[in-house]
């Protein structure tokens, strides 16, 4: 039998992630490649410029089964229904894409977008990720969310009548959150059946609106004691209600966990396409990694003049890759293979480490050949994944 090349069979999965830069508005805390525009976008273009970039990959990439899709953003459900039909297509004209795969979009609980829905639906989205990030009118204002309550829930109802598979994400740790709020509000996130919930503690990220104001006294966190209490709480509601987490961050029913973001944490391959997107794929027996041009209009620039916008890449060394398994794998609750450490690296983690972390109840093996980190682990996982990788 001819042996396999690496790039041939993906361990992992192999995805395909499009980049949708354009919001309403900026919110105070995001620090994603996202830019508001008082203009309409030209989406033709954007159109063309993702087909252009997506033909370029795939020279790269030879042809491949994807395992899932992902339109991010940004904002996705800023795109005319019309556009997310014709990326999926241009993804189907350059791999092959089988029946039933995961295509998830990302949208905004605004009535706008929720118009769209159906549309979407219609060119091939099967999963919605609305960004909801608080059901408490209050915390939206001070989010800087362009949605209330009621609209997040009109949109919640009408994503659960028209897509087969729904997440939606919440922020927590905000300012002056109890943990009976919160347990409140995640109890009644959990009761919109939702079957996937992405819950991410509020990070004050440099650069940031909330950065100026945190810095100036002026916006409080909570404390790093009462964060951990809320953490915990999380995980409490949620696996009490069904919905464990599988990743440090997001819960899901079983069988409802992302696959697309499982192909990241499961260290697979995909191609990131569009402004600030990045891709890590297999090309010529290495692994690339590909980030593109932020700014939107620069970008498609690019991808007319040279065929993409790709502006930084470099090919992993084998310790590159070992390291960054460690870093994806270790967030999640099934862990890693050390066997595929050492396939990666060409040798083992050091045992001494391995027994020592576990000793300290920071890591548990699951079997012979997989460790995985405990929920104190979870807590210090850098520093976990720091000593493994010495
Ligand atoms: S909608 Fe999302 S991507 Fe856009 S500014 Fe807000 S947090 Fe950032």
């Amino acid at each position: 039998m001819t042996p396999l090349l690496r790039g041939q069979e993906s361990e992992g999965g192999f995805g395909i992630y499009v980049h949708w830069p354009f919001c309403m508005a900026k919110c105070p805390y995001c620090d994603f490649n996202s830019h508001v525009r008082h203009q309409p976008v030209d989406q033709l273009r954007f159109t063309a410029a993702f087909a252009r970039e997506m033909a370029t990959m795939r020279e790269r990439t030879g042809p491949r089964t994807i395992s899932s899709i992902f339109l991010g953003g940004g904002t996705p459900s800023l795109m005319e229904p019309e556009t997310v039909g014709s990326v999926l297509n241009e993804i189907a004209k350059n791999w092959t894409v089988p029946d039933n795969i995961e295509i998830t979009l990302e949208a905004n609980p605004t009535s706008v977008e929720a118009n769209r829905f159906r549309g979407y639906r219609a060119a091939g989205v099967n999963r919605v990720s609305l960004g909801v990030q608080a059901l408490n009118d209050a915390d939206l204002r001070r989010l800087g969310r362009m949605h209330n309550v009621e609209e997040a829930l009109v949109a919640i109802g009408l994503a659960r009548d028209i897509f087969p598979r729904l997440s939606f994400d919440l922020i927590y740790a905000r300012p002056d959150q109890t943990i009976e709020a919160w347990r409140e509000e995640l109890n009644r996130a959990i009761s919109y059946a939702a079957d996937h919930l992405s819950l991410y503690q509020l990070t004050i990220e440099e650069g940031t609106p909330f950065y100026q104001l945190w810095k100036a006294g002026k916006l409080i966190t909570p404390d790093g004691d009462h964060a951990a209490a809320l953490y915990a709480e999380t995980q409490d509601v949620t696996a009490g209600r069904g919905l464990p987490a599988y990743e440090i961050s997001n819960h899901a029913a079983p069988g409802a966990e992302s696959q697309h973001n499982l192909v990241y944490w499961r260290y697979g391959e995909y191609v990131g396409v569009g402004p600030g997107a990045h891709g890590r794929f297999i090309e010529n027996g290495k692994r690339a990694v590909t980030i593109t041009e932020r700014h939107p209009e620069t970008w498609v620039s690019r991808v007319e003049s040279n065929g993409h916008g790709v502006v930084e890449e470099e090919l992993l060394t084998g310790e590159q890759e070992g390291d960054e398994f460690l870093l994806m794998g270790l967030r999640l609750v099934e862990g890693i293979d050390l066997a595929r450490y050492e396939r990666l690296t060409g040798h083992g983690v050091k045992e001494k480490r391995v027994i020592s972390l576990a000793e300290q109840g920071l890591i548990e093996y699951i079997g012979n050949s997989r460790i995985r980190t405990t929920p104190e682990g979870a807590i210090v996982l850098n520093a976990v994944i720091a000593d493994l990788a010495a």
